[in-house]
């Protein structure tokens, strides 16, 4: 088959399927399946595609709502490409600033070490430790899956020797005191779930719902004082409209310091909480 051929029945079978971007997204999903640079499927219309029948099956999959990320096995994060995979959550934009806020606070004149709490690919650990030489973290997660696309990213980025990996829920296997302990958890409370979009619900459901939604925090926030440094500090990523409850509960467990980050969208996204 032609490659223009190609492209217009992959962007048809978008089309149909009402996938915004149809055009963009056929041309991320050809040139990355057949591994070509994506001006060569507007140059190079008469190129003849042997594997089409490959590139066809992802464009069905992605007509059936899979999200490009798990079928290009890429997603960019803090300017860095992360590979990933279905079963870990995508990363989105929102969490950068989490990130963002962590390195603005973190100092440069010492050896830091972190803890991320539900690393999943491994993202906000990994974007920390490339911008901060002086940074070393322990990153956990209850999924098996997690834990092993967060080490092939930390080997890809050449960043392995400064994470240590770990099977946890919370706090378990855990025996450290750090700098600072960061978590994006599931924060999506059960009776929403309902509502996401299909793309979304093809991520883990563990990776997004929790009881009443502020579950992890309160745990994590219950148990921190054991493992946070005197001068440490908490960072979270937070969902809509849990500012309030989240900064009661820190508040309830001695942090004074509590500084709230919007998103964008203007919603409350993150939260920093020192004692
Ligand atoms: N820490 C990862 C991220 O921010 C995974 C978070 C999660 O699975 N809840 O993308």
């Amino acid at each position: 088959m032609k490659l223009k051929e190609l492209y217009e029945k992959v962007i048809n079978k978008l089309k149909e399927a009402e996938i915004p971007n149809p055009q963009l997204e056929a041309l991320i999903i050809i040139s990355e399946s057949l591994n070509i640079p994506k001006y060569k499927v507007i140059t190079e219309p008469d190129l003849d595609i042997i594997n089409y029948q490959e590139v066809l099956k992802v464009a069905e999959k992605r007509a059936k709502r899979y999200p490009l990320a798990y079928l290009i096995n890429k997603k960019e994060f803090f300017g860095i490409t992360f590979y990933i995979e279905e079963g870990v959550l995508i990363p989105r934009p929102e969490t950068e600033i989490l990130v963002e806020e962590i390195l603005k606070i973190l100092p440069t004149d010492k050896e830091i070490i972190g803890l991320d709490i539900g690393t999943g690919s491994g993202v906000v650990s990994l974007s920390l430790l490339k911008n901060r030489e002086n940074l070393r973290m322990y990153a956990t997660d209850i999924s098996e899956k997690a834990l092993k696309i967060t080490e092939k990213n930390a080997k890809i980025l050449k960043l392995y020797d400064r994470i240590k990996i770990i099977k946890s829920n919370l706090f378990e296997n855990i025996d450290e005191k750090f700098d600072f302990i960061v978590s994006n958890p599931p924060y999506i409370p059960e009776e929403e779930y309902e509502y996401l979009q299909e793309e979304v619900k093809k991520e883990p459901k563990e990776a997004l719902i929790s009881k009443e939604g502020i579950y992890f925090y309160e745990e994590i926030i219950k148990q921190a004082k054991n493992y946070l440094k005197e001068d440490g500090f908490l960072a979270f990523e937070i969902g809509y409209n849990q500012a309030e409850k989240v900064k009661q509960i820190l508040k309830s467990y001695g942090y004074e310091d509590i500084k709230i980050i919007k998103d964008l969208q203007d919603i409350e996204r993150v939260i920093i909480a020192r004692r």
